[in-house]
């Protein structure tokens, strides 16, 4: 097939915008279909922590590139990455969570991260957060957390500057042979709104159902999570806590905290956007025990992130021209500058592939899997050891 000219790209998360400023650099015409507002996804709910303290290569690699961009485009416009150490612990009693724990630092230094074990009092030396309740912590030096809204922000001004064509308010179906977008509602006798060289779909926990439509079902499951900002005043690390899978960041009002992972699948577009009552009081006494704060909710908030049976994403080809990014495991923040990257460069063969562990036709589409929650290890060699690859959000 020649190089795409014309791309249509479904999605405008930090995924697809960054994809579709990545493919209209390397020379395509793109146009950029959003049924809402850009961000008004799951990107606008994200917590915006970032980190490479992964212990997989392939993870590392991606990584590496996406703090690598993130750091370049700190200061551009609104975004500011604010560079934040992010301590991992397992608690006393704990010793599932020690032992993964220590195997997953020395996995991480292996590849080279910046990254160390240190105990309850070193920690505690460091940072201004409570550790008597501590085992053993790990330390990730390169990390930090930036607001997603500004992510966005940014990238519809890249994505205007290099000429992307903005549909926004258009939810669109997708048709392969040949790569067709249709905006729902716009079908006559099965017209299609538009063909194109290549369509990516990008439509987040959305992805499934778009492609489906098209015949090409993916193996992606969205399963519910959820976040609260409280006010109080804290300027301490990113913090993971490994034994009860609750997360903190330092915020402007004082803190982000989430955990509230329901390991079980939920239905895109029906579910229940409000933080349930027990994650609230849960999630405001865990973060005020650990910053040793008390702080009160401002807003609190649910979302989906998407899995995968063996927790790598679906990046890739489905179909000829059409193209898939999803399935993040809470990760796609994170991970979107390097990804937006990896898949233009393939699609354009231009710049580097994606990762063949990523490639979406590994699974049918009709697998049943079970979401995993935390730091639980799917029966799944190649995913053993990833305690910081968790579903965090
Ligand atoms: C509470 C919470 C905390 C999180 N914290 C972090 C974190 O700290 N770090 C991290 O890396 N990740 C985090 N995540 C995960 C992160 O939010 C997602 O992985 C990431 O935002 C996915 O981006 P995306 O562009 O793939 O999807 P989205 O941002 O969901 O974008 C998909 C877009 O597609 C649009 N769309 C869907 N269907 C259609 C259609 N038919 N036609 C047109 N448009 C369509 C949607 O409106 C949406 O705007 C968190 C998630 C949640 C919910």
């Amino acid at each position: 097939m020649d190089t795409p000219d014309r791309v249509a790209v479904v999605g405008a998360g930090a995924v697809g915008l960054t994809v579709a400023h990545d493919l209209a650099t390397g020379g395509a015409h793109v146009s950029l279909f959003e049924r809402d507002a850009p961000g008004s996804g799951m990107t606008g709910r994200a917590a915006g922590i970032c980190y490479d303290a992964y212990a997989e290569d392939i993870d590392v690699s991606v990584a590496d590139r996406a703090m690598e961009r993130i750091r370049s485009l700190s200061g551009t416009g609104e975004f500011i990455f604010h560079e934040t150490p992010y301590v991992f612990l397992a608690r006393e009693g704990d010793d599932a969570a020690v032992s993964a724990l220590e195997e997953a630092v020395e996995r991480m230094q292996v590849h080279g991260r910046e990254v160390s074990t240190e105990s309850a009092d070193e920690v505690a030396e460091r940072f201004p957060i409570r550790t008597d309740d501590v085992a053993l912590a790990g330390v990730a030096e390169n990390a930090g957390w930036a607001d997603p809204a500004t992510y966005v922000d940014l990238f519809v001004d890249n994505c205007e500057d290099v000429g992307v064509e903005f549909h926004v308010g258009d939810a669109v179906s997708v048709r392969a042979d040949p790569p067709s977008v249709v905006v729902d509602g716009d079908v006559v006798d099965d017209d299609v709104t538009d063909v194109f060289d290549a369509v990516v779909v990008a439509a987040g926990v959305h992805s499934r159902r778009v492609l489906e439509a098209a015949g090409y079902p993916i193996a992606l499951k969205p399963y519910r999570v959820q976040a609260l900002v409280g006010s109080c005043d804290y300027h301490g690390p990113i913090v993971y806590d490994a034994t009860d899978e609750s997360y903190l960041r330092p915020h402007p009002s004082g803190v982000l905290a989430g955990d509230g992972v329901e390991p079980v699948e939920a239905t895109p577009d029906e579910w229940d956007e409000t933080a349930d009552d027990w994650f609230v009081r849960d999630s405001l006494a865990a973060a005020g025990h650990r910053t040793n704060t008390d702080p009160s909710v401002e807003r609190a908030w649910a979302g989906l992130c998407g899995a995968t049976p063996d927790r790598n994403p679906l990046v890739g080809e489905v179909a000829d021209g059409v193209y898939v990014a999803c399935g993040w495991h809470g990760h796609g923040f994170m991970w979107a500058p390097a990804i937006g990257e990896l898949l233009a460069g393939e699609i354009l063969e231009n710049a580097g592939v994606v990762p063949d562990p990523f490639d979406p036709r590994r699974f049918d589409g009709d697998e049943s899997f079970a979401v995993v929650e935390g730091m639980t290890q799917p029966d799944d060699t190649e995913t053993e050891g990833r305690p910081n690859r968790t579903d965090r959000q």
